[in-house]
């Protein structure tokens, strides 16, 4: 965290350094700093989501994502600011949004605010324009560029504060970063995952909408993963595409050398996947994601999942039988029907086997002379099924959003710690 502000404040303080241009007044020099810091702020957004694992391991990808869209709308307000304090000063710069008619320093700059306008709005609205989730990310990046790339020209343009060559240099410096960053993005990561091919080794149907894929490496050792880690897939001949998705390791971790994937239908790309032909070509980036009973020891754990969100709990479980974990263990599923119930067989068979487990299922629309439990994981369920019994466990929650607010929310009001409780979120938009 310490480093990140560092490098987020660092090119503004470096500026302030040594020989300083002629003092102008107040508002002037604070529209600059707020320029200066907030594109400080957003050029840092590449290595935040650059999918670095130093970065995320100490937090997760849903966390970093999450800080990612708040930083950049604190960053955007910066840069926002920058011109609106110029022109309330002194509204004939207004004149400098006439893009036709401005000079090249006001060109640059409009059209990188403009990009920068487009990125947020496009961002934070996406579901109510309808912007499907492929054509958002290409354009994602694209506008990420034009708004840095853009401002970055616009302040060696303007070129005030940058009469040093030291200075300039320092600022080409940040820039060479970013490009940098940008090569091993698309160009050195899809390489390296060029020389780690994956086999489709067998696709089986889980539920009528959830399909498991099995891989193997060709050629390489496998990945080594954390149970309950997840991988981007990419299907198909080549690493060079977008089409990415993060799916949770549903095999064990034991294993590395076999990961499987169980993937439910939700849209277009997920709906297809039942089709995926056996020994087509994948590939895996990964593994990331700090969701993990591997990095909090414990006496035992308490997973609570929700329709697909048990993929990352099979991961668990298989591995702590593989293990032979003899710790106490609770498995809280919720699903609309039965027929949901994902792994439904082998949560029992791991039940009844040595591995100390309980398992209680909740039905939403449960069918008639279901005598398990039925209705919503509440604060009174989790109570009786774990909390009351197991006060020392530590909780994993994973499933659709409204659920997951529900139970972490029952489980603080019934006094679990908020150290002990840890989530995944698979929307990561
Ligand atoms: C950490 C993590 C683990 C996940 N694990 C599983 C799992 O084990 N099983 C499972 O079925 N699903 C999992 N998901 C969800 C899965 O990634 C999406 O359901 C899938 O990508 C949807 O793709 P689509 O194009 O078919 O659906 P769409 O209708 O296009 O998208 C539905 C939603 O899925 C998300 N999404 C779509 N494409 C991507 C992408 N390329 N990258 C990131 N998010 C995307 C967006 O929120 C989008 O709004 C996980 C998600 C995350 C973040």
């Amino acid at each position: 965290m310490g480093l990140y502000l560092g490098l987020a404040v660092a090119p503004l303080l470096i500026l302030g350094l040594d020989e300083l241009p002629p003092r102008r007044d107040f508002w002037t020099e604070l529209s600059v700093a707020l320029g200066f810091l907030g594109l400080s702020t957003m050029a840092l957004q590449f290595a935040v989501t650059a999918r670095l694992r130093h970065v995320a391991a100490p937090y997760g990808m849903d966390v970093v994502v999450q800080f990612h869209r708040q930083i950049a709308v604190v960053a955007t307000l910066m840069v926002v600011a920058h011109p609106v304090i110029l022109f309330v000063r002194e509204p004939a710069l207004l004149d400098l949004l006439n893009v036709i008619e401005a000079p090249w320093r006001a060109r640059f700059g409009v059209t990188g605010l403009v990009a920068l306008l487009a990125l947020v709005v496009s961002s934070v609205w996406r579901r109510g324009l309808r912007i499907s989730y492929e054509p958002w990310r290409v354009a994602h990046g694209v506008l990420a560029v034009v708004a840095v790339a853009f401002s970055l020209i616009h302040i060696e343009l303007v070129g005030h504060y940058l009469d040093e060559p030291w200075k300039r240099a320092f600022w080409a410096a940040m820039a060479a970063a970013l490009i940098a960053l940008l090569v091993y993005v698309r160009l050195v990561k899809p390489l390296r995952l060029r020389r780690r091919p994956w086999r489709v080794a067998e696709v089986r149907r889980e539920t009528a909408d959830t399909t498991t894929l099995a891989l193997e490496p060709v050629g390489h050792k496998g990945m080594r993963v954390l149970p309950g880690q997840f991988a981007w897939l990419i299907l198909g001949d080549s690493p060079f595409t977008v089409e990415q998705h993060p799916f949770s390791i549903s095999s064990s971790a034991t294993a590395p050398a076999r990961a499987e994937l169980t993937i439910k239908a939700l849209g277009d790309w997920t709906a297809r996947i039942a089709e995926t032909p056996v020994g087509s070509r994948a590939y895996l980036e990964g593994a990331y994601g700090a969701f993990s009973i591997d990095r909090y020891p414990a006496p035992g754990y308490v997973f609570v999942a929700g329709g697909v969100g048990i993929t990352p709990f099979a991961g668990m479980l298989r591995t702590l039988e593989d293990r032979g974990d003899r710790r106490p263990h609770r498995v809280i599923y919720a699903t609309k029907r039965s027929s949901d119930l994902i792994f439904r067989e082998e949560l029992d068979r791991m039940a009844a086997g040595p591995l100390d487990l309980r398992v209680t299922y909740v039905l939403s629309a449960p069918p008639e002379g279901w005598d398990g439990e039925s209705g919503r994981v509440d604060a009174d369920l989790l109570r009786r099924c774990a909390v009351d019994e197991l006060p020392e466990h530590m909780y994993f929650i994973c499933g659709p959003d409204p659920m997951m607010d529900a139970v972490e929310k029952a489980l603080l009001e019934l006094g679990v710690p908020l150290d002990d409780i840890h989530s995944e979120r698979f929307a990561l938009d």
